[in-house]
């Protein structure tokens, strides 16, 4: 019998390890591993995690109809799981494991460890990739990884038009099942907590992931370029979430823009698809370079940076209370939605990282433990683009104001009233920094830093690092 073994990858179509699973048809088992001390350890948040158990709940649907068994593995720590696979391979008889890689450091720590004893106990052990590309196959020209964006989507795009985006087909229906399929459990089951939260506007299945991305492509995409930028406006596809949890695949989604839409510069798709790649290259930064996964900065020597220690700013940052009306508005977008808007994520991120000096992990940790989209390497490569320790970020001299970024982005103030209600009688020309007389008649608080010396004090800092 075989075993696929789930990670970030829920879904039944392209998912080239499920598929390969169904070929022998020797009887096929999944199995969903729940792991309460890895989800803690890497700050998985709790919509992520019910996300996940609403969509096992329709592929489980999906998996029946193929005869194929979803079953449930408790395992106490990610170091405990390849012995929990190990006794239930023993237990069922399984003979092959087929499972789609992950790349962050504990990941693949986990499945070399199983690799390994499954070799000793004589079970086939086969790892696919399923993502757009083969990490080890994309190199530059002097065959090592590439660290620049542009060179890597270039080279991404020239692959485009060879086989990269051929999808895998749909899992080979079994004769018969071969264990009873196991129950999913509720949140609190399975982790000990509860979420009062609405799902309405995340995808939880396949079919309702393409259903928005089609939407997407009729209505947006082709403003994409103009209004992505605009936290007001949903411009995006929201899909985020999806991806996260692998509802849909990255050929999916691309295939999909490219059957509809000409693949032009300068058109909205071209640059949505460039935001694909983006998170293609940060899986694929992360699997070049273990040390973003172990809470090191890319670039080593940042990792000398001393960090202000200021719990208090801290907090207020994460509560939505330091004064400055865009940040506020964002850090309680992502508190009520559990999404926040990209422009958003990159100035709340300088502004922790840059005006506070507060050590960029901490705000990193932030938004694992509270995005519904969490995804370790594109929030990791997002949180170092920000605070400048990374691969091809933004340099360390270039800090964005954040009143600036919210005159250019959020100009009348709209985003800023629709999250920050203190301020919806602000006179407009001051939404973006009320005055003295203006905070406090509205009860809104006086900014927690001065934006001018600690842009200074940010820039000293990273410039005494030699
Ligand atoms: C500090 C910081 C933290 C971030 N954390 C995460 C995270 O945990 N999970 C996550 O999926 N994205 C993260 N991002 C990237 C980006 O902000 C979100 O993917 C995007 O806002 C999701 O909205 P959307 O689905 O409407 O995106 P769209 O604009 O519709 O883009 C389509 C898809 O492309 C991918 N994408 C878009 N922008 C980026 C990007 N800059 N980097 C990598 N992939 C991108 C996402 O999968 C997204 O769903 C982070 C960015 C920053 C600056």
């Amino acid at each position: 019998m075989n075993l696929f073994i789930f990670s970030e990858d829920l879904r039944i179509e392209d998912n080239k390890a499920l598929y390969e699973a169904s070929l022998d048809q020797n009887g096929l088992v999944a199995l969903y591993i729940i792991d309460k001390a890895k989800n803690n350890d890497h700050g998985d948040s709790l919509a992520k995690l019910k996300l996940k158990l609403l969509a096992l709940e329709k592929i489980k649907e999906s998996l029946i109809s193929l005869n194929i068994s979803l079953k449930i593995l408790y395992s106490k720590a990610i170091s405990e799981e390849p012995a929990d696979i190990l006794n239930f391979c023993k237990q069922n008889e399984i003979k092959n494991i087929f499972l789609n890689s992950e790349y962050p450091f504990n990941e693949r720590q986990r499945n070399e460890k199983l690799q390994n004893i499954c070799h000793e106990f004589e079970i086939d052990f086969k790892e696919f990739d399923s993502q757009l590309i083969d990490p080890n196959q994309v190199k530059n020209n002097s065959g090592q990884p590439f660290k620049v964006f542009t060179p890597f989507s270039k080279r991404i795009r020239l692959l485009m038009s060879s086989d990269i985006l051929s999808e895998t087909p749909a899992p080979l229906k079994q004769k018969k099942i071969i264990l009873d399929q196991d129950t999913i459990p509720q949140l609190q089951d399975a982790y000990d907590q509860e979420l009062n939260f609405s799902f309405d506007d995340f995808p939880f299945t396949e079919s309702s992931a393409k259903r928005r991305l089609d939407e997407f492509i009729d209505s947006s995409i082709q403003n994409y370029k103009e209004f992505r930028d605009i936290p007001s406006l949903s411009a995006t596809s929201n899909l985020s979430s999806s991806f996260a949890i692998g509802l849909i695949s990255s050929k999916q989604a691309i295939n999909k823009v490219l059957a509809k839409l000409p693949h032009e510069i300068g058109t909205g798709q071209f640059t949505w698809i460039t935001e694909i790649i983006w998170r293609e290259f940060y899986k694929y930064i992360t699997y070049h370079f273990p040390q973003v996964s172990k809470g090191k900065s890319f670039n080593s020597k940042y990792d000398y940076i001393i960090w202000r220690n200021d719990e208090v700013s801290f907090q207020k940052w994460c509560e939505g209370k330091t004064g400055v009306p865009i940040i506020d508005a964002a850090m309680r977008q992502l508190n009520q939605t559990k999404w926040m808007h990209n422009r958003l994520r990159m100035i709340t991120a300088m502004f922790l990282s840059k005006n506070l000096l507060i050590d960029w992990r901490k705000g990193e940790r932030y938004f694992m433990e509270n995005l519904i989209d969490g995804d370790f390497c594109s929030n990791n490569g997002g949180w170092q683009w920000s605070a400048s320790t990374g691969v091809d970020s933004s340099p360390y001299f270039r800090i964005f104001n954040p009143i600036t970024q919210s005159e250019k982005f959020d100009p009348d103030g709209i985003f800023i009233k629709r999250f920050v209600p203190e301020l919806i009688d602000c006179p407009p020309n001051e939404i973006h920094n009320p005055s003295i007389e203006t905070r406090s008649s509205l009860n809104y608080p006086e900014m927690i830093v001065d934006l001018k010396s600690s842009r200074l004090r940010a820039i000293d800092a990273f410039k005494s690092i030699k």
